[in-house]
């Protein structure tokens, strides 16, 4: 793992792989990305406990079936980024950019910001551009993941469908190569829409 800090509180964690890279067997692939979310989730608890309020915000892109990168992912989240960050209209205070097996995420930390209305800016981004369906922009505040429900919305439909998605990622309703296609196509939109 090379960890390299750019400026204060800017930190840059990474495995390089190319997007393009093709996944191992099947059971090598699974300990990876177990050891990779196992990664995220504690880069996440020291962030927050670096402070008593505030939340942290992960904004990731959901990429089905693996390999967990696919192309333009990285400049995608830096998009989505910049939509979140005018949309709160705050600055973060920790920047921190990880990718490993799990794929890309970008986790930023904002000590005095409402976890309630920065999970409504992070729903408008997943729902205001196209693009942002293929987002999962996730608020964890000290006490937990905040939910749609948090904020009374309905549960995310399908990108292919308008089922619950959930329901289709459970019952496996959709080829992967379908679904991955769709986040490529969507992925390719931000670009050309920026
Ligand atoms: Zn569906």
């Amino acid at each position: 793992m090379n960890v390299q800090k750019n400026e204060t509180d800017h930190l840059e964690i990474g495995h390089r792989t190319s997007a393009a890279n093709s996944a191992p067997a099947a059971p090598d692939f699974l300990c990876q990305l177990l050891a990779a979310r196992e990664e995220r989730a504690l880069v996440q608890k020291n962030i927050l406990s670096s402070s008593s309020g505030g939340c942290l915000v992960q904004i990731t892109v959901n990429v089905p079936g693996c390999p967990k990168r696919i192309e333009n992912d990285e400049a995608v989240v830096q998009i989505a980024e910049a939509f979140f960050l005018r949309g709160a209209n705050v600055r973060e205070t920790v920047r921190v950019s990880l990718v490993n097996g799990a794929g890309v995420a970008l986790l930023l930390f904002f000590p005095s910001l409402d976890p309630i209305a920065a999970k409504k800016t992070g729903i408008d981004v997943e729902s205001t551009p196209l693009w942002g369906r293929a987002l999962d922009i996730d608020v964890i505040a000290r006490n937990g993941i905040l939910t749609r429900k948090d904020v009374s919305l309905p549960a995310r439909r399908c990108i292919l469908c308008e089922n619950e998605a959930k329901i289709c990622a459970r019952e496996r309703r959709h080829d992967i190569g379908e679904l991955r296609d769709a986040v490529r196509r969507m992925l390719t939109c931000a670009q050309v829409e920026i």
